[in-house]
């Protein structure tokens, strides 16, 4: 499923019967989304004397009409409840600027079709809800270790929180760490918690696409007004909007709306607040004010606790040796070590036979072989030697004659790209360098690969020889 797809989306949560065209009805129907939305925030004993007796009159020229049966009530509702009133009709009716209440003696409740609404979500739009979200990605799912239990803990707090925790929890980390799978769990938990609670949850490239769509169509109007009207938004891989001006703009401006209004709002990315490039400044720092987490790429005991609990999961007998030799040879993307073991599963079901190290290995050579784990610094500095034809003692000698500065630049570069090795550790490991000389032979190396055909093929050449 791609994260394009997984949209928990505003639409969703319209009755079908809003297409209705007497205006009254829907005005109506608004009014009861309303209500309900009031009787959460004011509690049920204010609800029952304060609001639910209001009528809907009309909404005209921006403002609101309500009635009242008695001049108290009025005094009441315009004292107290009319600022929290007009911000959420503006939500739930369109563009209300102002909010009146009239009082109307004895005034019979005008007659409409309408039925009320009831208090949580019918089932229909409880399943339309959900449409987007992977039954899977729940808490109870989510394998915990130290390089994402920070995250975990966060995500779970505000999961857990009625009240805004921290706003905006910002989630960040590489790919295949478990963003989206912490965010589809906030959302069921929420939903399981509250059904009344709007949750929408959509990739920010979503975003993007609509905003995009409601340009064409020249209505932004209706498309803030959607997203202003939840309880909790989330946009997942935020960094899809770097350099897009005008979603960016929509964003900050959605977003300010929903976090001055208490709304909780949600945001993963592939980085930091800060290294988010192609961002607005005003927007980063804003991203930033809330909690930031971050998810470290997963360790071997995270990796092997992950591969344990899918085993489990799926029932795949899969000996522990095995799981410990795919944590120890699968790096830290946790889609890949899934992939693996859906592969060794399926392997296993077709040949009846259970499954050992060397199955493993041979099954799953080609994720082994981009693992950084099977190729160490000295294999490197062996086989790029050789293969210039120098002695493996000028990998680490001072000597800067070209003939023997050059392959000594190509291990290096082979030891960045091929370990995950740092550069002063690689510095090291190169008879003691200084790792800015490690970070200017990476330079000049990938410089050649794109201007010389030569050294291109060379260093493919040892790539492939390594990966063996
Ligand atoms: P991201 O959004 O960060 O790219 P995902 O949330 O899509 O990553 O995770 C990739 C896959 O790995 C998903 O199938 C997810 O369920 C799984 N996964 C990631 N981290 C964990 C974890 N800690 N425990 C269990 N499954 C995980
Ligand atoms: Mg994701």
């Amino acid at each position: 499923m791609s994260d394009a797809e997984n949209t928990w989306s505003p639409d969703d949560m319209r009755d079908a019967s809003d297409s209705s065209t007497d205006p009254h009805s829907s005005l109506d129907e608004a009014w009861q989304r309303v209500t309900h939305r009031m009787r959460k925030d004011i509690g049920e004993a204010a609800w029952r004397n304060w609001i639910k007796p209001l009528r809907v009159s009309r909404l005209e020229d921006g403002t609101l009409t309500l009635e009242a049966s008695s001049t108290l009530a009025r005094e009441r509702v315009t004292s107290q409840y009319a600022d929290r009133l007009r911000v959420i009709s503006a939500a739930e009716c369109g563009a209300v600027r102002k909010v009146e209440v009239r009082v109307v003696n004895g005034g019979a409740p005008r007659l409409s079709q309408q039925k009320p609404r009831t208090e949580a979500p019918t089932r229909t739009e409880a399943d339309a809800l959900g449409a987007g979200l992977d039954p899977r990605y729940t808490f109870a799912n989510f394998v915990v270790g130290k390089p994402n239990e920070l995250a975990f803990a966060v995500a779970r707090r505000t999961a857990e929180s009625t009240n805004v925790a921290f706003n905006p929890l910002f989630l960040y980390g590489g790919v295949g760490l478990g963003k989206t799978h912490l965010m589809h769990a906030i959302a069921w938990h929420i939903r399981e918690q509250d059904p009344s609670r709007h949750v929408v949850y959509l990739s920010a490239e979503k975003f993007m696409y609509r905003f995009v769509q409601a340009l064409r169509f020249r209505d932004t109007m209706s498309f803030k007004e959607q997203f202003r009207s939840v309880d909790v938004l989330m946009i997942d891989d935020v960094q899809f909007i770097s350099g897009k001006d005008s979603t960016q703009e929509e964003f900050f401006h959605t977003f300010n709306a929903l976090v001055e209004d208490g709304r909780q709002v949600i945001v993963s990315a592939d980085k930091s607040p800060t290294d988010l490039e192609g961002l607005e400044e005003r927007l980063r720092s804003r991203l930033g004010w809330g909690m930031v987490a971050d998810i470290h790429p997963a360790d071997y005991e995270l990796r092997l606790g992950i591969l344990q609990a899918k085993a489990e999961r799926a029932r795949i007998p899969v000996p522990d040796k095995v799981l410990e030799f795919l944590a120890h040879r699968i790096s830290s993307n946790v889609r890949e070590l899934e992939g693996a073991l859906t592969r060794i599963a399926a392997h296993a079901s077709l040949v009846g036979r259970e499954i050992t190290i060397d199955s493993a290995a041979d099954l799953l050579s080609d994720l082994l072989r981009s693992s950084n784990r099977t190729i160490s610094i000295d294999d490197i500095q062996k086989r790029v030697s050789a293969h210039y034809g120098v002695r493996v003692a000028e990998m680490f000698s001072a000597r800067r004659a070209r003939n023997i500065a050059r392959p000594r630049q190509v291990a290096m570069y082979l030891a960045k790209t091929l370990t995950s090795l740092s550069y002063p550790e690689i510095g090291r490991q190169f008879g003691g360098r200084d790792h800015t000389t490690v970070m200017h032979a990476v330079r000049s190396i990938e410089g050649l690969i794109a201007s010389d055909s030569g050294i291109a093929e060379d260093v493919q050449l040892l790539r492939s020889l390594l990966a063996n």
